[in-house]
């Protein structure tokens, strides 16, 4: 049985007022509701020590980015062995905000999650095709490749213990979600076809797969109760409590 996750991605969103309210929110309801799904929440670097500090228990931290250096003379980045250093666990890997704007490669995405892992950090590695690549019937190439990439130096021991997050880009904060069958097939074509012939199939069975892409309170549930959905991978709802606290319900 795979336990699920919900993972909140509050990109550059919210002032520290805004962004403590939440946590206290959030640490309220898990440690009330002592959900059997695993939270995380990724909010800004400068929030993640502080929110490491209202966080007690059931809920976990996480960045939304890792540097793909050790250390060093890398002005404005961040390295795995620093997040470690305060207590911050999992990071997001790829996302496509990150390959869009800064350009980010299939290969550096790659040695980003090496390092993260060499650091002690586990990553939520994001794949996903654009809208044109879907009207090609491109999507399942795209998102092989992207993924054969970025795990290509993992070890079976080490890959165990990171997550996939399935992002469609054409409904990353667009409104229009995968359906659930559509969402589905891919996950089930990443674990059949990807990470199987990759990593074998004990590992690609125990791997989770989250999806995103305008998950809301409403459709989480069909989301999550289809078979190869192990949770989400939250962007807008996860800013308002109490659709975040939806989400993470559906995924019980
Ligand atoms: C995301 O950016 O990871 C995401 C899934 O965003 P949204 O839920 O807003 O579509």
């Amino acid at each position: 049985m795979r336990r699920k996750i919900v993972a909140g991605n509050w990109k550059m969103n919210l002032s520290w007022d805004e962004a403590k309210s939440l946590l206290l929110g959030i640490n309220n309801f898990v440690n009330r509701h002592k959900p059997e799904s695993k939270v995380i929440v990724c909010p800004p670097f400068p929030f993640l020590d502080r929110a490491n500090d209202i966080f007690i228990g059931h809920a976990s931290v996480g960045a939304q980015n890792i540097s793909e250096f050790e250390n060093g003379a890398y002005t404005g980045e961040i390295s795995g062995s620093i997040l470690n250093s305060i207590g911050v666990h999992y990071t997001i890997v790829g996302h496509s905000e990150r390959r869009k704007y800064f350009h980010e490669t299939n290969e550096q995405i790659g040695e980003k999650v090496a390092m993260a892992i060499k650091k002690g950090i586990k990553t939520i590695v994001c794949c996903g095709e654009t809208g044109e690549e879907r009207e090609s019937g491109n999507q399942n190439n795209v998102v092989k490749e992207q993924l054969d990439v970025a795990l290509k130096n993992i070890s079976p021991e080490d890959m165990v213990r990171q997550i996939i997050a399935y992002e469609p880009v054409w409904a990353i904060g667009t409104g229009q979600t995968a359906s659930p069958s559509q969402a589905q097939e891919m996950h089930a074509f990443i674990r059949n076809e990807v990470l199987e012939p990759l990593f074998g199939a004990d590992v690609a069975n125990e791997v989770r797969i989250l999806y995103g892409g305008s998950v809301n309170s409403g459709n989480a549930d069909d989301l999550f109760s289809q078979p190869d959905i192990d949770g989400g991978l939250i962007g807008g709802a996860s800013l308002k409590l109490d659709d975040f606290t939806s989400i993470i319900h559906a995924a019980e």
